[in-house]
């Protein structure tokens, strides 16, 4: 039988190491199973800019590789591949990877999103070459150049109104010929004289070899092919958060992010933090926050366990 640890963490990035730095710091000896692809959504960035502490940049792999090293250095202990169940359902919790079992009193879900492609094999190829799908990360590097942002939502609407503060012009591509956005962001998007909406037009690719240099769209009403000149392509389609394994064993909303209270999920013991539970800000800076709250209140909470189960025994002897 496996041995009961105080806190398992499942995912990787900010917010899962920072859970980790937290939690092997509090003496919970956290095992972090991290997944085959560690790190999630800052492994595919580039310069990260916005977090702060480092002045001059950093590479999102390179960063990773600080968080993780400064948690291992705690004595947090990592597994290098995927969750493929686990059992909520009557505690201890039970993970498994593969067929090993893995339990603990406390878990923290820090599985992160996965941003929504359009699956062109030139949006991959110009990935981090002009393709993004943050425009808070990278639309810094497009200052007064025009970029092309992909999609009708609220996403694309908030990216478009980002972009415009420094792009000399942003062109947003939607499928249809109305916005899905809510209606104050569309009608800023509307009014803004450095955006102009290209409506009924799907992209066939980004054009380029080493960068960006036109998006080509097809419209979708005449059939005619446009290159739209452009140094980026920002693709705001939406986000899939990546929880999945824990479906119909804890609280999901309708896109499928875990439900948090603070990080308390629906399931007394388990915490969530980072992208899987946050739509709204999905920053580096704003994951390892939560993955902090998540090891504080997990540490927490295992205190009060402990103290409650002493007063019972104490009661009963007594
Ligand atoms: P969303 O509302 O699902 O919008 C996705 C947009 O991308 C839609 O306009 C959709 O077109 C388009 N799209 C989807 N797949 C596409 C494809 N393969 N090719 C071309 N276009 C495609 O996603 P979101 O904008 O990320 O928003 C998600 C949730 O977060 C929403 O509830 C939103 O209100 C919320 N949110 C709020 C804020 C805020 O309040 N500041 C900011 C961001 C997000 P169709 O319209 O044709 O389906």
């Amino acid at each position: 039988m496996a041995e009961v640890r105080d806190v398992i963490i499942i995912g990787s990035g900010p917010a899962g190491f920072t859970a980790a730095i937290y939690a092997a710091r509090a003496n919970l000896a956290p095992l972090v199973i991290e997944g085959f692809g560690a790190g999630g959504q800052l492994m595919l960035t580039t310069d990260v800019e916005n977090y702060p502490g480092f002045p001059d940049g950093v590479q999102g792999p390179d960063m990773l590789e600080m968080f993780r090293s400064q948690a291992k250095r705690f004595g947090a202990e990592m597994i290098t591949a995927d969750a493929d169940r686990v059992d909520l359902s009557m505690r201890p919790f039970r993970v498994w990877v593969d067929d090993d079992e893995h339990r603990a009193r406390s878990l923290i879900i820090a599985t992160g999103a996965t941003a929504r492609w359009l699956g062109l094999p030139s949006e991959e190829r110009l990935r981090g070459y002009g393709v993004s799908s943050c425009a808070t990360c990278d639309g810094f590097f497009f200052k007064d150049q025009p970029v092309v942002v992909v999609g009708g939502g609220d996403s694309a609407a908030e990216e478009a109104l980002f972009l415009a503060r420094m792009a000399s012009k942003v062109t947003l591509v939607h499928r249809r010929d109305e916005l899905r956005a809510s209606k104050i962001m569309a009608d800023r998007l509307l009014a803004h004289e450095l955006i102009e909406p290209r409506w009924n037009a799907v992209v066939e690719e980004a054009v380029g070899e080493g960068a960006v240099e036109a998006v080509r769209v097809r419209d979708v009403v005449t059939g005619e092919i446009e290159d739209i000149p452009a140094a980026a392509m920002f693709v705001a389609i939406g986000h899939d958060p990546t929880s999945g394994l824990f479906a119909g064993q804890i609280e999901r909303d309708e896109g499928g992010y875990i439900v948090t209270d603070g990080t308390h999920t629906s399931v007394d013991g388990v915490f969530a933090a980072g992208d899987v539970q946050d739509m709204v800000y999905r920053q580096a800076v704003t994951a390892a926050g939560s993955g902090c709250m998540a090891a504080i209140d997990a540490e927490r909470w295992l205190e009060e366990q402990t103290t409650s189960s002493q007063t019972l025994v104490a009661h009963e002897e007594g």
